[in-house]
């Protein structure tokens, strides 16, 4: 069973696909079930946002196109905010990129100052900070056996509905990385589908939309954080 179709949700992406980083048949599906569920506006630039009075949110797409709204959510990424933390009083250095600099155990080079989630880790996702959260606390009570953080196998959940996870190379990584892929499976119901790459006899990646509506979890069998 799914969720109702959600009317009042109105979605605008640059992009011709939603989740257009994960594989292809799965963006694709996924996309195809959120056109039923909301209105999705994709391939589209916002040349404007401007207040339409009575607190109206109107969006001008660059197409002609006019959105109106009650509250405007912009989701361009995520970056993080080591830059309101006043580091520089405390000698924690960050990478160019703003994220603070930790080892595999979470410690920043500042002798007891640990950073997880977000304002250290590449990956901003929410199982990995669960994970990262996990070694923090472990290795705060236990100094003496410090445990590391393990990012070679990172799942990915994402939050909608469909829900959808993922974990391991999508097709067109695997083939860059110059993998010789030799099995693709593909088991779809009218809107559940599980992608699997395979490369001899290891499973590769595995991508999933569930469409039941229930909470996101990751991939059963997985460690998720
Ligand atoms: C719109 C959106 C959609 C997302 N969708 C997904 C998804 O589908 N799947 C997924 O895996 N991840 C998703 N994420 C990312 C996920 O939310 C983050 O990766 C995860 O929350 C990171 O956890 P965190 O603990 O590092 O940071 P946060 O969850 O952001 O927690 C940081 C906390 O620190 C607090 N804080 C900040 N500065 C200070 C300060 N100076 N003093 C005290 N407290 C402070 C904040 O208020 C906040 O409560 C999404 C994020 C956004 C914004």
């Amino acid at each position: 069973m799914t969720t109702p179709n959600i009317p009042n949700l109105t979605s605008v992406g640059r992009s011709e696909r939603l989740l257009r980083s994960h594989d292809e048949t799965i963006a694709e599906r996924f996309t195809a079930v959120a056109r039923e569920k909301w209105d999705v506006h994709l391939g589209h630039e916002v040349a404007r946002a401007r207040s339409g009075g009575d607190g109206e949110v109107v969006l001008d797409l660059a197409n002609g196109t006019v959105l109106r709204g009650d509250l405007l959510l912009v989701a361009t990424g995520r970056v993080p905010n080591g830059d309101r933390l006043d580091l520089d009083r405390t000698g924690v250095p960050t990478h160019p990129d703003g994220r603070i600099v930790v080892d595999d155990q979470q410690r920043t080079p500042v002798d007891g100052i640990f950073a997880l989630g977000d304002a250290s880790s590449p990956h901003q996702l929410k199982h990995v900070a669960n994970h990262e959260s996990k070694v923090v606390a472990h290795n705060l009570l236990h100094p003496d056996a410090p445990r590391r953080t393990d990012h070679r196998f990172v799942p990915s959940a994402v939050f909608s509905d469909p829900q959808m996870a993922a974990v391991g190379l999508t097709d067109p990584d695997a083939w860059i990385s110059g993998y010789d892929l030799v099995r693709q499976l593909l088991i779809g119901a009218t809107r559940g589908v599980l992608v699997a790459l395979a490369i001899h006899a290891l499973l590769w990646h595995v991508t999933a939309i569930r469409a039941r509506s229930r909470r996101s979890r990751p991939i059963p069998g997985r460690r998720a954080g």
